[in-house]
């Protein structure tokens, strides 16, 4: 019960928090329980210059050094168990390799923007732990204000407790702070055409390289981060199809930003996408032994084994690592519509995957099951062909000395812009015959 309680008494004080976070972010200062926030005109992000870590397994306590007083909101997540900060947006000043060194508690900890006017600090902990004290203090004693967070390690059921008390229904300002913190992000821009050029009504190709910004992906590989080897991956792919001249290439991110899932999803129907494609890098835990190769994903209700259903819930869980509310959007189309459309998408959707192995099995090593489903997120567009691909494992030796080639990349770029160019040329035909 003390465990609870405790969780209240820190819940509270996370409520006042909460409340700020969904108002203007930048007008607002004030940071102790009960004091109304004051309106400031700065609209400028508050600068973080340093963070510290101190403590140990049993108490760990985090410093954050600003230049002026935010809000925040703090709370804990399980599986993996993390302790997340959301913020106002921050100018994260902090020193390189911030954030990278185990203390106490916390393997590491990671901070950026997550959308627009929002950051979060994500602190990945060694087990189960509770937020046992929270606040920022305003300059004092020539010290600037601090962000302060105090973690303490618990049992699994205290821990658990705590957690259902955090997500309880029927706690507005939490509810408030969710909904602010899924606000819908704008898109990626698309180009205006140039005044007086023609349309360009060539098919458009999304490709998405998986995680990006505060959510890195798998990072069994040692020094390879998923999402930086995802990236380069689908700008090289990007490239090779441009090269073509034949079809239009959006990229649902070109730099280390956070995308959240819907917004992927978005970009690929906002486009009228011909085809989505998702590049990924997949880790398998050192107990469940060694797999290698390429895997191509279609979406299902049903994942297609076991290992499709525990990729597809570690990709699903970008969103939470980012901070978007994980309900389902609402769909402003019919469901009978839907699902009328997700049928003949799917059929295009594995049709696509077929050939894609078709093509990289020529060149690229492939997994022992080469084509397989589940249920992400990411594949959700009803009227976009969708595909996911696993490039290889980065926790296998072999397929890490891939992954990191550029003569490796360069062969199976090839063979994947070949099964892009296959499939679309194939629907435009068909297309052209109907006219
Ligand atoms: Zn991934």
């Amino acid at each position: 019960m003390l465990a609870i309680r405790a969780n209240h008494r820190v819940l509270g004080f996370a409520l006042v928090c909460a409340a700020a976070l969904a108002c203007p972010v930048s007008g607002l200062i004030g940071v102790a329980e009960g004091q109304s926030p004051a309106p400031v005109a700065a609209a400028t992000p508050a600068i973080a210059s340093d963070a510290r870590l101190a403590g140990d397994t049993q108490q760990t306590r985090f410093v954050l050094d600003l230049d002026k007083a935010i809000k925040f909101r703090a709370f804990t997540l399980a599986d993996p168990y993390r302790v997340v900060v959301d913020i106002p947006e921050v100018d994260f000043r902090l020193p390189s390799g911030a954030g990278a060194a185990s203390r106490g508690l916390v393997k590491a900890f990671r901070y950026g923007l997550v959308m627009p006017g929002g950051s979060r600090i994500v602190f990945d902990l060694s087990g189960p732990a509770k937020i046992t004290n929270s606040y920022v203090l305003d300059a004092a004693n020539g010290q600037p204000p601090r962000l302060v967070l105090e973690m303490e390690q618990v049992d699994l059921a205290a821990f658990n407790q705590a957690a259902a008390a955090e997500s309880k229904p029927g706690r507005p300002a939490i509810a408030d702070a969710n909904a602010a913190v899924s606000a819908p992000t704008p898109a990626a821009p698309i180009p205006a055409p140039m005044p007086g050029a023609p349309p360009d009504l060539r098919p458009v190709v999304v490709i998405d390289p998986g995680h990006g910004g505060i959510d890195n992906g798998t990072q069994s590989g040692g020094e390879v981060i998923e999402k930086d080897l995802v990236l380069g991956f689908a700008l090289a792919l990007r490239d090779r199809i441009e090269k073509g001249g034949k079809y239009r290439v959006v990229m649902t991110r070109t730099d280390d930003t956070f995308i959240p899932l819907a917004d992927r999803v978005r970009i690929a129907r906002n486009q009228s996408a011909a085809l989505f494609v998702s590049i990924h890098a997949d880790a398998l835990p050192r107990r469940e032994g060694d797999a290698q190769g390429a895997t191509i994903y279609t979406l299902s209700d049903k994942a297609s084994d076991t290992e499709a259903e525990r990729l597809a819930d570690a990709e699903n869980k970008a969103d939470a690592i980012g901070g978007v509310n994980l309900t389902e959007e609402p769909t402003d189309v019919a469901d009978i519509l839907i699902d009328l459309a997700q049928r003949e998408t799917r059929t295009f959707s594995n049709r696509f995957a077929r050939l894609l192995m078709g093509e990289m099995k020529n060149t690229v090593r492939m997994h022992k099951h080469p084509l397989k489903s589940a249920g992400f997120r990411v594949l959700k567009a009803p009227d976009v062909p969708s595909v996911l691909v696993e490039l290889g494992y980065v926790s296998n030796k072999g397929d890490l000395d891939h992954l990191v080639s550029d003569k490796w990349r360069s062969k199976t770029v090839g063979s994947m812009a070949q099964a892009i160019d296959v499939f679309l040329a194939k629907r435009l035909a068909k297309a052209g015959a109907a006219n």
